[in-house]
């Protein structure tokens, strides 16, 4: 694969009052170049964290680990220097434009000035820049839309505004943080096209920070699975919806709602919750939720491996040794 991002064994951590939080534990996952990579996982298992760290955009402690970008090691990057490549190359789009863009600044001079601070264009050009990209990313009427605050336009307006803002700086790599969360179902789907249709026509990477597979069945190119910190299960995206080996990871898919479901289907959940950050369990992160948890797994975290060519999995149950429990429970391989 020719990869952008390279991310390996990543380990992240941050301070409260109460101690330590091992916000990411051995991390890894690749980018390819024009692909797009979902990293899934539920509220506080370590995604938004680990992404806003590589970028420096926290005060998260790098504890281990690496991180290449564009063929760079970037792990000891100072903040001006990680601020110079998030200017130039990376853009980012957060769940919330109410408070990630300037409320009392207008549209257009939010565009403009990203644009007059990474490119060399008279104000007049960067004018005519920022018009197009406004009406690249689909705002309708962009010279009156130009002169308006980020509260006259509605959710859906204010996340384009957004997304035209993270191209100002041609970006090869786009970080979406939650991107629809706060948006209505048919506007979350516009989104998504528009984030479809614009890597095709910039031809840059995505990564897509969701809790909801639901949302990256149709655009993502690769998944990787968020549980605790750990990234539980990674590969191509068939991988991950037609042969998940992961205990977790088939229970976020169970748990996505289905139109063509009889209408008496009961929805169905993972029971329980996320294991305490701050004490976090010595086995398998997730051995408390799973019903097939065996005695190791409350000792022992088990190891990432490759089960098939870029799919990997971190579970006990593929172990040969797990055989019995296998057929005990049911549980297949789905290889
Ligand atoms: Fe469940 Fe054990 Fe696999 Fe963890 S390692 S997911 S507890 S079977």
């Amino acid at each position: 694969m020719n990869e952008l991002l390279n991310v390996e064994h990543l380990s992240i951590s941050f301070h409260t009052y109460n101690g330590e939080v091992q916000a990411v534990r051995d991390a890894s996952f690749q980018l390819g170049r024009g692909e797009v990579l979902a990293v899934v996982g539920e509220s506080g298992s370590g995604k938004s964290v680990m992404m806003q760290t590589i970028l420096k955009l926290t005060p998260c402690e790098l504890k281990g680990g690496r991180i290449e970008f564009d063929g760079k090691d970037i792990t000891d990057y100072t903040d001006r220097q990680m601020q110079e490549i998030r200017g130039s190359q990376i853009g980012i789009i957060f769940q919330d434009a109410m408070t990630s863009l300037n409320p009392t600044m207008k549209i257009g001079r939010q565009i403009t000035e990203s644009l007059l601070r990474h490119q060399k264009l008279t104000r007049a050009e960067a004018k005519k820049k920022a018009l197009e990209l406004l009406r690249q990313v689909g705002i309708n009427n962009p010279e009156k839309r130009f002169h308006q605050y980020i509260h006259n336009l509605s959710g859906g307006m204010r996340q384009r505004v957004m997304i035209a803002i993270a191209l100002a700086c041609k970006p090869k790599m786009l970080i979406a943080d939650e991107p629809t969360t706060a948006l209505d179902v048919t506007i979350q789907a516009q989104i998504m096209d528009l984030l479809a249709q614009l890597r095709k026509e910039v031809g840059c990477s995505i990564v897509l920070i969701t809790h909801d597979l639901g949302v990256v069945a149709a655009n993502a190119d690769r998944i990787a699975v968020m549980y605790a910190g750990r990234v539980v299960e990674s590969g191509a995206s068939d991988q991950i919806f037609y042969h998940s080996s992961h205990p977790y990871t088939r229970g976020l898919l169970e748990s996505i709602p289905r139109l063509d479901a009889p209408h008496d289907t009961q929805l169905t959940y993972i029971g329980g919750t996320p294991p305490d950050a701050l004490n976090p369990a010595l086995g398998c992160a997730f051995s408390a939720r799973c019903k097939y948890a065996m005695r190791l797994c409350r000792t022992q975290a088990p190891d990432a491996r490759e089960i098939q060519p870029g799919h990997f999995c971190s579970c006990f149950l593929l172990d040969d040794a797990a055989k019995t429990v296998r057929e005990k429970t049911g549980w297949e391989v789905s290889l």
